[in-house]
């Protein structure tokens, strides 16, 4: 046996894959994908896929960059590993801290290392508490986020989330997290305005700081947009009245950057396009474009200053904070980024001609609507598009289109009833073109299906 059906035996008889029935996929014989290049993946049959989802929402530049190759060889044969735990450092680290810091919103200049986004909110969910003991206001231990957030995996991160299925499993969350109400104006806002949801919303914030006691709260922490939990694009009234609530009540504000970061929406980061003034915000995937697994705690100058001066030993770490290989590949990434204009493209181009392409769906009979903001993307499919009742069978719907979708070679993800997008940033039109044509085409196909 060799080739597809040789990796297909092998992954069923000794692998456990994340996020899937697995009992499921070992019948059924998991896709090879091996080899890509741009915005394109190949499977093992050599079947040419457009990714719509940039991988896992992370690869910024595309794929088959050779010069990201090249400096990964570079680097391994130099200094394949050293750590930064022996008040040691290495070139590609130092200088990744210092391109992020000149990246970053003004008045956050220091970084702390991990191997992906869970980790770096399993940091953050210390860091936080650790402040505040420093601060000498040891009870301000809770932390606020909200239900269908997606923080990551690790006990921590999965808690600070809000997804129900993660937390049904294992007995999540652990103590001292509270979850409020999401800016999902398309689910639950009702009869509301979008922008009188976002303010009802927002001060769900209030009412639960006021009800754990503003002082035993740590920190606020949500993604701009909220990404897994299905590309949430919260009401324009939103994220001010969380500004103003978290500055009244003297809350670190925590902005999960994992995916807005490093380009999606057009800026550098999610809170430069929403104006946030964050204290923390965790990042990973386009740090590194996917190439290699590193993430990172953006720290707000006024923060850093208070762990480094009052902690003492910073009792946390990873074996792979701040590897060389990975902080060589974010360099390069980080480059390619800004030399090719690819961040401002989006902003400029590739955004608003992906919300507008999106819009030839709108008109769908199965279609409540569409939001994108930069090269992030959401479509959702109703029932009823006036009264934006979903289908019984919430998923499959969705599950259908995605899997029309694929046949035709586009990827895309659904959760629940809501295809989402975040294709690479170097996506060109036509390719942009064929993402909206083949939806379509799953569309119809999905609604002659159901009818
Ligand atoms: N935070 C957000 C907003 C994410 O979308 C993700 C992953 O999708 C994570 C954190 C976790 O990152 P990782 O999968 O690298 O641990």
């Amino acid at each position: 046996m060799t080739g597809t059906a040789q990796w297909q035996q092998q992954a069923r008889e000794h692998l456990f894959q994340p996020f899937v029935d697995n009992a499921a996929l070992q019948r059924e014989g998991a896709r090879v994908i091996t080899r890509a290049e741009g915005a394109c993946i190949w499977d093992s049959d050599g079947n040419r896929f457009l990714d719509a989802f940039a991988g896992l929402w992370c690869v910024n530049i595309g794929y088959g960059r050779p010069e990201l190759a090249a400096v990964a060889a570079r680097q391994m044969q130099e200094l394949p590993y050293y750590n930064l735990f022996f008040k040691t450092v290495t070139p590609p680290v130092a200088e990744l801290a210092a391109a992020i810091a000149e990246l970053a919103p003004a008045h956050m200049n220091r970084v702390f290392f991990t191997n992906s986004g869970s980790e770096a909110n399993d940091s953050v969910y210390r860091m936080v508490r650790l402040y505040w003991q420093l601060q000498e206001q040891p009870e301000r231990q809770v932390i606020i986020a909200r239900h269908n957030a997606y923080h990551g995996s690790t006990v921590a991160g999965a808690s600070l989330g809000g997804m129900a299925p993660m937390h049904r499993q294992g007995g999540l969350p652990i103590p001292g997290i509270e979850h409020i109400q999401q800016p999902y104006w398309f689910d639950e806002g009702g009869d509301l305005s979008p922008e009188e949801f976002g303010l009802q919303a927002a001060r769900a914030l209030e009412e639960r700081i006021l009800a754990v006691g503003p002082e035993k709260v740590a920190a606020f922490i949500a993604e701009p947009i909220q990404g897994a939990g299905g590309v949430i694009i919260p009401p324009a009234t939103y994220w001010p009245e969380i500004q103003r609530i978290v500055r009244k009540y003297n809350i670190l504000l925590v902005v999960d950057e994992v995916i807005c970061g490093f380009g999606r929406t057009g800026e550098w980061f999610g809170s430069d396009y929403y104006d946030l003034q964050p204290d923390l915000m965790p990042i990973a995937k386009g740090l590194s474009s996917g190439y290699a697994p590193i993430g990172g705690v953006i720290m707000a100058d006024d923060f850093a200053t208070v762990l480094a001066e009052k902690a003492g030993d910073f009792n946390h770490g990873f074996t792979y904070s701040g590897h060389p290989v990975s902080a060589a590949v974010a360099l390069e990434n980080l480059r390619i980024l800004r030399a090719e204009g690819i961040v401002t493209r989006v902003r400029e181009h590739a955004g608003p001609r992906f919300r507008q392409c999106l819009q030839q769906l709108a008109d769908h009979p199965m279609v409540g609507e569409v939001r994108a903001v930069g090269l992030l993307g959401a479509v959702e499919l109703v029932r009823n598009r006036e009264t934006r009742e979903r289908f019984p069978q919430v998923g499959q719907t969705g599950a259908l289109c995605r899997d029309l979708a694929l046949e035709e070679g586009l990827v895309l993800r659904a959760t629940g009833d809501t295809l989402l997008f975040s294709p690479p940033l170097i996506l060109n039109d036509q390719q942009m073109d064929e993402i909206i044509k083949t939806t379509k085409s799953a569309l119809d196909r999905a609604w002659a299906q159901l009818n």
